[in-house]
């Protein structure tokens, strides 16, 4: 029969491949709940107005990339998440979440874009994602990225740098399309036809544009920065100043835009030089607007998208595996009992416990264990059962590393504590 194979532009994780993503998971979360966030999650699945309306019509996500599709049995429209902001807030104002308050939380998940495919690039990817909501800032702006800087430290990575701008308010942001519109005009022609259609309708999403003539037009666009008013301006500069003292440094890149329409004042992108050409792996800003616009109270919030498989990319090949402590070998109807009931007990004791299975010779499976990784091999044969006792072997040392250590005769019941000292 003919093989089957992946979805274009979607990736399968491999055992192999998997403990980078473990040890991605664990550290964020790990640092996350350091600093009092908790965990959130959203359908994968929304009503597509819900992403129209936050993200923006005129935008390539809702434009171009959007998987939206009708539901056979009852027409509704809908679409896998192409980010994770809008269902949780969509979910915080259904739930009445900052009821009592402000929150802070994180969540992660799949992600879905129809872009083409490339490195560091897909169609369904992951996003590790934070968001506080009911905060006005500056202080959690810094905070998030604080908590950021510390998640680089603490998964290794040494070379992302932080750029932050200010995109203002929205009576800024509508002073400044207009300086932008009559920049445009006077350039027309360099523009393609999806920058001219989008003139009128979004002038910022042009500032994005990956078209060389658009680029060259960019370069002398006027900037948001210069249109902040008093109070956005104090909210950018007491942000630099926390930065700052808190040791993290950055740069203003008055050209950050950001994808979605629903930002305004702090917008910010962690970025790497690593791959050549400069890549995002971490984007987010303050969108205060948002959950007013999907029928909430006002609620001024902050959040951030981090890209995990560009993470990956960037973690060293030495990112640690979890490890067996033992692969249990056994011949016979009572060994295989007796090793099931050990594996249990010493799983009881918190041990990482591999039983083998499919049968065949002591000297076969014994292989396993060599390949199993795992630091002992136990051994039970027809005279270990009649003894009570496991025959120890020695196959790793605390680094991995194979040796080939002398088998010990161990009583069952002291297995457990041999194995840990
Ligand atoms: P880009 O400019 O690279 O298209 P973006 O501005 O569309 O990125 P965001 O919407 O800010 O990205 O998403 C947050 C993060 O998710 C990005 O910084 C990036 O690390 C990651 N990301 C975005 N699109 C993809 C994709 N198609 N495949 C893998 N990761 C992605
Ligand atoms: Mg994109």
């Amino acid at each position: 029969m003919e093989k089957l194979q992946a979805v274009r532009g979607m990736n399968d994780v491999l055992p192999a491949d998997a403990s980078k993503w473990e040890f991605f998971e664990d550290t964020v979360t790990r640092v996350a709940r350091q600093y009092g966030y908790r965990n959130m999650r959203a359908p994968i699945v929304e009503y597509t107005p819900l992403f129209v309306r936050s993200i923006g019509e005129v935008t390539d996500i809702v434009e171009k990339e959007m998987y939206s599709f009708e539901d056979k049995l009852n027409g509704e429209k809908l679409t896998l998440r192409p980010e994770l902001t809008a269902g949780l807030v969509r979910a915080a104002v259904e739930a009445n979440l900052t009821y009592n308050g402000p929150v802070r939380i994180y969540t992660m998940g799949e992600v879905f874009r129809h872009e083409r495919p490339q490195k560091g690039r897909y169609r369904q990817f992951n996003q590790f994602d934070v968001e506080c909501f009911g905060f006005d800032g500056p202080d959690v702006d810094a905070e998030i990225m604080v908590m950021t800087a510390r998640i680089w430290r603490e998964l290794g990575i040494n070379d992302v740098r932080l750029e932050i701008n200010s995109l203002g308010n929205v009576d800024e942001r509508a002073a400044y399309r207009e300086k932008l519109i009559a920049h445009y005009e006077a350039q027309l022609p360099a523009l393609d036809d999806e920058a001219k259609r989008r003139l009128h309708t979004n002038p910022m999403r042009i500032l994005d544009s990956k078209v060389a003539s658009v680029i060259e037009v960019n370069k002398t666009a006027p900037v948001l920065l210069d249109s902040l008013q008093d109070e956005s301006r104090a909210h950018f500069a007491k942000l630099q100043q926390l930065l700052t003292e808190a040791n993290v440094p950055f740069a203003v890149n008055p050209r950050i835009v950001r994808g979605m329409d629903y930002y305004n004042r702090t917008a910010f992108e962690f970025v790497t030089d690593r791959f050549g050409s400069p890549l995002t792996v971490c984007g987010g800003g303050r969108y205060d607007g948002l959950f007013e616009q999907l029928g909430g109270k006002p609620t001024p919030a902050i959040g951030f998208g981090m890209g995990i498989e560009r993470v990956l990319m960037m973690l060293a090949d030495s990112t640690p595996v979890a490890t067996l402590d033992a692969y249990i070998v056994h011949a016979g109807d009572a060994a295989q009992k007796t090793a099931s009931s050990l594996a249990e007990t010493l799983r009881d004791a918190g041990l990482a416990i591999a039983q083998h299975a499919n049968g065949g010779s002591f000297k076969s499976q014994m292989k396993k264990a060599d390949a199993s990784g795992a630091r002992y091999a136990l051994v039970i044969g027809d005279n270990e059962v009649a003894a009570g006792t496991v025959a120890v072997k020695p196959l790793r040392d605390a680094q991995g590393a194979a040796i080939q250590g002398e088998q010990a005769i161990i009583t069952s019941s002291a297995v457990a504590a041999h194995l840990r000292g």
